[in-house]
């Protein structure tokens, strides 16, 4: 089997180290078994999504030593590589998924769906959706879309377990119906949701392999079910730790850790970036300064950290 992955940014903010990490770990992953390598723009959400935080990400990834088989400049077999321009192949697999009844229109508010899922009589197992509109009598869900109210549409998660292996996090088991409930794929402005558009290209793209950041771990099994229903072949996963800012947050803009841009403006090189990348991967013993393209040789999935790294004013590039 021809291993194919991919890197698959969403263009809302400039790169930072965290989004670096999942790049530099999804390339080394492609880059050690002879695979296909494949940037797909993650662009779904209008709002959130700059058409100049596309070409930057590129330059920032071409900076970092980081090269792409197929993509949005280059094009490929499996195009196009910004989700922007799939909505059709959304609304086919939407459309498939409603003929077999396993989606269905919901009403709630989301004020309604807080409402329910913090009442304190709720089980606490942080159940997103407590499957309201997916027992609504039919007469009534028609009356409801005859009315025009805003609706959007949610995936009907099976009730029994789910078992998958992360290839770094080991094996998870979850009963997706009583632990996260039934899941939004088209948001009721229209929008695709991410668990929707994220199969049908992983799909679609023939990807073999998913590197992706922890946050993401517990999307996995929805997006299993997705692959389940669409009866297409599971990819392998492997979720990678998580960057954290000194205030124990997520990293992101709010902090200020110089993104790969700033980086890059201040002198510093790309094998310094790369080297305290793969030393938080556990590829190196010590932040050394390394090409990318060396660290190919160093990839180990049993070698990867599955600890989260947490960036202190101590840390130092190079
Ligand atoms: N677009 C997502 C992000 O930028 C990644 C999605 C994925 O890798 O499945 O966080």
């Amino acid at each position: 089997m021809k291993v194919r992955g991919r890197f698959a940014p969403s263009p809302s903010g400039e790169m930072h180290l965290g989004n670096a990490f999942t790049a530099l770990l999804a390339w080394l992953q492609v880059r050690s078994s002879n695979g296909t390598m494949v940037l797909r723009i993650e662009d779904l959400d209008p709002q959130r999504s700059r058409s100049e935080y596309v070409s930057l990400l590129m330059q920032d990834l071409r900076w970092l030593g980081l090269d792409w088989d197929e993509g949005p400049d280059i094009s490929g077999p499996f195009g196009p590589y910004e989700q922007s321009q799939r909505w059709d192949l959304y609304e086919d697999t939407l459309n498939w998924l409603k003929i077999k009844g396993l989606v269905y229109p919901c009403f709630c508010s989301r004020s309604e769906v807080q409402n329910v899922v913090s009442a304190p009589h709720d089980t606490g197992s942080g159940r997103e959706y407590p499957g309201t509109c997916r027992h609504l009598p039919p007469a009534l869900r028609e009356r409801y879309l005859e009315e025009g109210r805003r609706y959007c549409l949610r995936f009907r998660v099976p009730d029994r377990e789910l078992r998958f292996t992360d290839l770094n996090f080991g094996s998870q088991i979850i009963n997706l119906e009583q632990e996260q409930g039934d899941f939004i794929v088209r948001r009721s402005d229209g929008v695709h949701a991410y668990q929707l558009a994220v199969v049908v290209d992983d799909a679609l793209m023939d990807i073999t392999h998913v590197v992706r950041g922890a946050d993401l771990l517990w999307s996995t099994p929805k997006q299993i079910a997705l692959y389940e229903a669409l009866k297409r072949p599971v990819p392998a996963f492997v979720h990678i730790p998580l960057v954290y800012g000194e205030d124990g947050r997520r990293l992101s803009k709010r902090h200020q850790v110089p993104g790969i841009k700033t980086l890059r403006e201040q002198g510093i090189k790309p094998e310094q970036v790369v080297g305290l990348l793969g030393y938080w991967a556990g590829l190196l013993p010590k932040p050394l300064a390394i090409l990318a393209r060396d660290l190919i040789q160093e990839f180990d999935l049993n070698k990867l950290a599955v600890q989260p790294v947490r960036l202190d004013s101590s840390m130092k590039i190079g």
